[in-house]
């Protein structure tokens, strides 16, 4: 069908999580990005001189509420921080400065606090000494905590909004991801962002739309018009005529059943024609996942990531919280495994309970394993929890981020020190845990043989392995053509890590989105890989183009890209492939 004016406006995007979705757009401010200036009016001043008002006072209750949940659980040291806090919201000067500019220069209250509260940070970002410096973080966590309450607003419009959306924004945090009330959300636009960017793949597991990577979106949102999200192509049709409109809404419901039939295969086992098993396990980001995963087939949960946990809150989770979380999990899924990650903070997820410094490199900086291990008490208390969990047998533990031997020593000799202690404390955990390691970084991939002796598995994190090993940021949309799963120096890296897992004796899996890819799957086979660990969305395709193959196929299709020289050339020559199998790509040929 030929679109050509048949709409006001078509914007090309990059698909981040497939599906189609057609409504009404909205556009939401997030609080960690300059919130939009707006223009008041003389009426509108006042009411915006009450909402910053209301927001302060909210943001003093919460303190208050936040400062002696901290004194009982951590004791006055611990509760010192948001004493801190309050006292920069005691500060009448900055109050009425505040609102003495609202009214001189008319604009939004979000926008002016902001500016404010940027200019003191910075200026103690620079100077010399540590305790200032380190004061910056205060107030960065008071204006947002207070944007956070203005804009909260919004989010409260964004409940009360009679239909569902079209979520328009800049950029989509994990934070703003954890905090969004699903029902009222039909699909994600966004201006930054990159296919493997975290906001991306919480998107997917929420099986939401997303397209990212449209220059100056906000500019495009109107009441009045009708978007068409494809989260397939990347196109965003605004304002289609009534035909075209059609041919989504037929689209849309050849998706949907597309979806519905494969689902047939869920009780399925995953295994190549000739009878190879490969462990098809799901990715879990939120704790409502856990349906979708079973509901999608997996067997067990390759990749737990426990950051959920961490996100959108300004209080670490306790030992006890998570420990009744991980369990519930484990509980779930039993007998079928489930691989909870050491939490994997920093680089795109940024929690407010453990601010992170500025940093020019936030994806090769304070992240990860490096986290972990700095901060103890936040390490110990989730490795208590996940040991305490591991009683029924089937819980597993993996690090991420591991970048050298002397790490994972450090890594393994907490997991000895904390089992003694409750061993001490005559509290029951799993004594033979498996422990496995993340290969997400170039430098571990060449070291896996040293790595894999000290552990019981791998798994390959082709997220940050091949923004590492091609250099290419995975949130950076701008450079999104560069990032390129099908590289020969990503295929020969995974290889060398399935061959050295192998010849150590561990097995080896894949959790990155790598795996969720149809078109490398039979690659990723014929590599060896013994597990995949993919996004529930995605997990009936992969086991039907596993189910339909011979293992000794795929091990020569992977024989044959291995002797090519370029992305392109591999990736048509999968295309030609999955076309002639399965009729790939089934939707906008
Ligand atoms: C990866 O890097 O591939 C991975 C699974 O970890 P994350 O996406 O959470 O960084
Ligand atoms: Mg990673």
């Amino acid at each position: 069908m030929s679109k050509t004016s048949q709409y006001k406006y078509l914007l090309k995007g990059i698909p981040a999580s497939p599906g189609i979705a057609i409504g009404k757009p909205h556009q939401l401010r997030g609080s960690n990005i300059l919130p939009p200036e707006k223009n008041l009016s003389e009426k509108e001043i006042q009411m915006e001189v009450e909402r910053f008002r209301n927001a302060v006072s909210l943001a003093k209750r919460e303190l208050k509420e936040l400062r002696e949940e901290a004194a009982q659980k951590m004791g006055e040291d611990g509760a010192k921080i948001f004493e801190v806090h309050q006292m920069l919201l005691d500060d009448q000067l900055l109050i009425d400065e505040t609102i003495n500019q609202i009214r001189s220069e008319k604009k939004n209250a979000d926008l002016i606090f902001y500016h404010r509260m940027k200019h003191y940070q910075e200026a103690l970002e620079g100077m010399e000494n540590d305790y200032f410096r380190s004061r910056s973080f205060d107030i960065k966590d008071v204006r947002q905590r207070i944007i956070k309450n203005m804009q909260g607003e919004d989010q409260k419009h964004l409940n009360l909004l009679q239909d569902p959306r079209v979520i328009v924004s800049r950029e989509l945090t994990p934070s703003d991801t954890v905090n969004l009330e699903r029902s009222k959300i039909l699909a994600f636009v966004t201006e930054l962002g990159g296919r493997t960017s975290h906001a991306a793949i919480m998107a997917s597991s929420l099986e939401i739309p997303l397209v990212v990577g449209i220059d100056n979106i906000s500019a495009f949102v109107k009441d009045t018009y009708i978007w068409v999200v494809d989260g397939i192509s990347g196109e965003i049709v605004i304002d289609p005529s009534p035909q075209l409109l059609e041919h989504y809404r037929k689209l849309q419901k050849e998706f949907y059943e597309y979806e519905q039939n494969l689902s047939t295969i869920r009780e399925l086992p995953c295994q190549t024609l000739d009878g190879k098993d490969i462990e098809l396990s799901a990715n879990l980001e939120f704790p409502g996942d856990i349906q979708s995963v079973s509901a999608h087939g997996a067997r067990g949960i390759g990749l737990y990531r426990t950051e959920y946990l961490y996100l959108a809150r300004t209080q670490l989770p306790s030992e006890e919280e998570q420990y009744q979380e991980y369990t519930r999990i484990a509980e779930a899924i039993f007998p079928n495994p489930v691989i909870i990650r050491a939490v994997d903070l920093g680089g795109d997820k940024q929690s407010d309970c453990i601010p992170i410094p500025k940093e020019a490199n936030p994806f090769l900086g304070w992240r990860g394993i490096r986290i972990c291990l700095d901060e103890q008490i936040l390490f110990k208390a989730q490795l208590r929890a996940i040991l305490r969990a591991s009683t029924r047998g089937n819980v597993k533990l993996i690090f991420p981020l591991i970048s050298s031997v002397t790490e994972l020593d450090k890594c393994i000799n907490l997991v000895n020190d904390v089992k003694n202690e409750l061993k001490q404390e005559g509290i029951a955990f799993n004594e033979k845990l498996e422990i496995g390691a993340m290969i997400e970084v170039p430098g571990t991939a060449l070291i896996t043989d040293i790595i894999a002796s000290k552990v019981d598995f791998l798994s390959i994190g082709t997220n940050d392995l091949i923004q590492f090993s091609l250099a290419v940021d995975r949130g950076n949309e701008r450079i999104a053509e560069l990032y390129q799963p099908f590289h020969p120096a990503v295929l020969r890296l995974i290889r060398h890590i399935v061959r050295e897992g192998h010849r150590k004796h561990v097995w080896v899996g894949m959790c990155g989105e790598m795996a969720s890819d149809p078109l490398a799957i039979l690659v990723l086979v014929g590599l060896g890989l013994d597990e995949l660990s993919v996004s529930p969305v995605f997990l009936p395709e992969i086991k039907q183009i596993i189910r339909s193959v011979h293992y000794g196929e795929c091990v020569q299709i992977a024989e044959q890209v291995m002797k090519m020289s370029s992305c392109d050339e591999i990736k048509n020559h999968m295309m030609q492939i999955m076309k002639h199998k399965f009729g790939y790509p089934r939707f906008h040929q």
